[in-house]
């Protein structure tokens, strides 16, 4: 196993690295004149249900947007990565680091692909509220209470003009921060405005909510709030430390 393993990285490595390998290499006869495809991203299934997060999201907008959004975006990232990336295995995170490096599809693409991941992992059925911990701690000192650090991320989401996404998001100073940013761009891109590790991130495109909530975002926004995965924010914080 160990042997195929080393074997196929020395042909990935060999072939990014334009290198003969010898008059008759052992090359599969498929794989000849393709690049190998290193980096296949994948959905990860949700945890819960489409209906799971009713009323606050209806099961029509998850399933649509889980099925048809996001799977778009995980199978154009998957396109740009093999144009891009050149048979090596770069994971989603390092991508996003240097986007600049990468064309526009892959910036809109690998963002979508991220940002959906992460977005169904913030959101869990009857979340319990915000337990004592770290990360209420980090929340009270930074924003002095609960309330206004609602306030903020509300209002980030509210301000932003368009598509995009609201983010709590750690700075290189380790301070918790709030921000948005537009289209499928998010805290960990070169070419953000606001720079971090993202805690939690809310989806501010229409499609995430004009089934039911149609112009009213700010009602969604509210009701969003029902559906954190505290226990998974912490995680996220513990895990950037
Ligand atoms: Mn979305």
């Amino acid at each position: 196993m160990k042997h195929n393993h080393e074997r196929r990285k020395f042909i990935q490595q060999s072939i990014s690295a334009g290198i003969a390998i010898g008059a008759t290499t052992f090359i599969p006869e498929v794989l000849k004149g393709h690049e190998i495809q290193t980096t296949p991203f994948t959905q990860t299934p949700l945890s819960y249900g489409f209906n799971a997060l009713e009323p606050h999201i209806d099961a029509l907008t998850m399933e649509i947007h889980y099925t048809k959004h996001a799977a778009a975006y995980t199978k154009n990232l998957n396109d740009a990565a093999i144009a891009e990336f050149k048979g090596a295995n770069i994971s989603i995170e390092d991508a996003l680091k240097n986007i600049s490096l990468y064309s526009a599809k892959l910036r809109n693409n690998g963002g979508g692909h991220f940002n959906h991941e992460f977005f169904w992992k913030s959101m869990m059925p009857n979340a319990p509220q915000l337990q004592e911990g770290k990360l209420k701690d980090a929340i009270i000192s930074t924003f002095n209470s609960l309330e206004n650090f609602k306030a903020k991320l509300s209002d980030a989401a509210m301000t932003r003009f368009g598509s995009g996404w609201a983010w709590l998001y750690i700075d290189d100073k380790k301070l918790l921060q709030i921000g948005s940013t537009p289209n499928q761009d998010n805290p960990l891109m070169d070419v953000s405005s606001i720079k971090g590790i993202p805690l939690l991130g809310l989806d501010v495109w229409e499609h995430a909510y004009y089934l039911k909530y149609q112009n009213r975002r700010a009602e969604y926004v509210n009701n969003w709030f029902n559906l954190i995965n505290w226990k998974q924010v912490e995680e996220r914080m513990t895990n950037s430390r």
